[in-house]
Parts: C-alpha cells; structure tokens; sequence
C-alpha cells in the first residue's frame, strides 16, 4: 500500500475502534493495522459492499467508498481483529467469544 492508502485504512479502522478489536481488545500496534479488518455485525458485508460499490471488491475500495460517502450509518460496522472475524464466518455470524459458551 502507498503512505497515501495506508493513511485511509487507518482512518477508517479507527472510526470504527482501532487501533483495538471490539470484540477481542486485541491491540494491533502495526503501523497499517495489518491484523485488523472491519467487520459487518449483522454479517452483511456483501450486500453492504455491493450497495456501496457495485460488486463484491472489499479491502481499501470499500475503504475508499466509505471515507467518500461520509460513513453512512445503514450497516452496523465496528473493528475486529482477523481471529474475530473469520471466528464469526465460521459461526454463523457471531465469534465464539460472543456466543453462549464461547
Ligand atoms: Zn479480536
Ligand atoms: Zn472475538
């Protein structure tokens, strides 16, 4: 990524709780937050994507897309650690540190 690019990303991670996980408080002290992601919490990032961009693109366009737009509020978002969000797409949408007996 450019000074430029990572810039953005770090913008939006922290409009939405960087430089911490919101669901771990995993702290990620990398200068382009290289562990953290953000996260759709109604597991809608797809729709939200295509609504926003017109495809699936993720990653800095929808950073870019989002920063642009204003930061809508339609789609709920915070931050999370990679851990998190990938623990949530393998658990029907909720990471097992939220899910009862997790
Ligand atoms: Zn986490
Ligand atoms: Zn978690």
């Amino acid at each position: 990524m450019t000074p430029s690019e990572v810039a953005i990303k770090r913008e939006v991670l922290e409009r939405y709780g960087a430089p911490a996980c919101q669901c771990c408080g995993f702290i990620d002290t990398t200068p382009t937050y290289a562990f953290l992601s953000l996260a759709h919490l109604a597991n809608n990032g797809k729709d939200h994507r295509r609504a926003l961009l017109g495809s699936n693109a993720c990653g800095l366009q929808f950073y870019k897309r989002l920063k642009a737009t204003g930061y809508p509020a339609d789609f709920s978002m915070e931050t999370q650690c990679w851990n998190c969000n990938r623990g949530a797409l393998a658990n029907h949408g909720v990471c097992p540190h939220r899910a009862d007996g997790g």
